[in-house]
């Protein structure tokens, strides 16, 4: 269904956009049930999916990351490991169950566009169940994430200047073939798996929200996916209230932050500004009226965060033993920040960092 406008399609391989233009939602989606939870990985949510393919997943048991304190002085601060995933990052969790979908609706071949972690981890599940994957990425994209698509054998299709340019490369292609767009920011279905971040995080907490989730966001795939997580969760009955969605963004590219300043129901454009926070540097978020709804609606706020912050909080996680990427101790960078007071702060790490240079 189109948020926009209304109209609803059929579950198809082809259509991952609205005749309008706009992207697309699921309709009702079945509400989480503790009665049907079964295994660990993020499976064990399968009947919240309800989407052709959870019956055959294409798995590799993504999902069940640890949550732990980062530092002692801190211990109401807590961050959820989703680098430790089979591709280094959380867009395993959305990824598992595109490509299971895909598969279902009988795609043989995939497109993506990334600027590295989605890339990567459509291009594992397309080789874990044997299908085709080319990726279009921003020149510019750090070595090794070209390199681990590479190795899954996906063919990459580097695209000059921006990411909005590798999108545009990647529909041209979607357009002009038989390819299924596994797009983690058009495919609803990749919300479907990221909001298990959600439920994690409430069984991990003892069946509780935390009170503050702080979120990297460039498309927002993981505040849209936890946001969705959250709701289901409340809908249920299960918590009172969504936590407060915090987004961080870094400064030098902030669409996200600038609307929000402006108390706009829609981000502007941005320049594309240079960030060592690749992975959320994104002038123009397509669901980016969607991401400051979901902010506002959860009593939420939008930080911004210098370079500087970023390089620090790396720094800072990798001397108490977390390697993560620049883009995933951006999060941390917001927490450091702008810390809450007497608050349960959740934050997920979000990518290894082994994926940067
Ligand atoms: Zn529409």
């Amino acid at each position: 269904v189109c948020p926009l406008d209304d109209r609803q399609y059929a579950l198809d391989r082809r259509r991952w956009r609205c005749d309008c233009g706009g992207p697309l939602d699921l309709t009702d989606p079945p509400p989480f049930a503790l009665d049907r939870l079964e295994g660990t990985s993020l499976w064990r949510y399968r009947h919240s999916f309800d989407l052709p393919g959870e019956d055959r997943p294409v798995t590799m048991g993504e999902g069940h990351t640890p949550l732990i304190t980062i530092d002692p002085d801190r211990p109401q601060i807590l961050a959820k490991l989703d680098f430790l995933m089979p591709t280094l990052s959380f867009k395993d969790r959305g990824a598992a169950v595109l490509v299971s979908l895909a598969l279902a609706l009988g795609a043989t071949q995939l497109v993506a566009d990334s600027s590295g972690n989605a890339g990567a981890a459509i291009a594992g599940y397309a080789a874990r169940a044997g299908l085709g994957c080319r990726v279009f990425v921003p020149a510019g994209t750090p070595a090794n994430k070209v390199a681990q698509l590479q190795a899954h054998g996906a063919v990459v299709v580097p695209v000059k200047d921006s990411r909005e340019d590798a999108a545009a490369a990647a529909v041209a292609a979607v357009e002009s073939s038989d390819s299924f767009y596994a797009s983690h920011v058009w495919q609803p279905a990749f919300f479907e798996g990221i909001k298990t971040f959600a439920y994690e995080v409430w069984e991990q907490l003892g069946r509780r929200a935390p009170d503050d989730v702080f979120l990297p966001v460039g498309n927002g795939t993981l505040l849209l996916g936890a946001a969705h997580g959250f709701a289901g969760l409340q809908v249920a009955g299960l918590i009172p209230a969504v936590p407060r969605l915090v987004a961080v963004q870094a400064s030098a590219c902030n669409p996200i932050e600038r609307a929000w300043r402006a108390d706009a129901a829609t981000p502007a454009p941005v320049g594309t500004g240079t960030t060592v926070a690749e992975g959320i540097a994104v002038r123009a978020p397509v669901r980016g009226r969607q991401i400051l709804q979901a902010v506002r609606a959860s009593g939420g706020r939008v930080v911004g965060v210098s370079e500087e912050a970023i390089v620090s909080a790396q720094a800072e996680l990798a001397a108490r033993g977390l390697y993560v990427e620049p883009t995933a101790a951006s999060v941390y960078a917001g927490v450091l920040v702008d810390p809450p007071v007497d608050r349960l702060v959740v934050l997920p790490l979000c990518g290894a960092g082994l994926k940067h240079g």
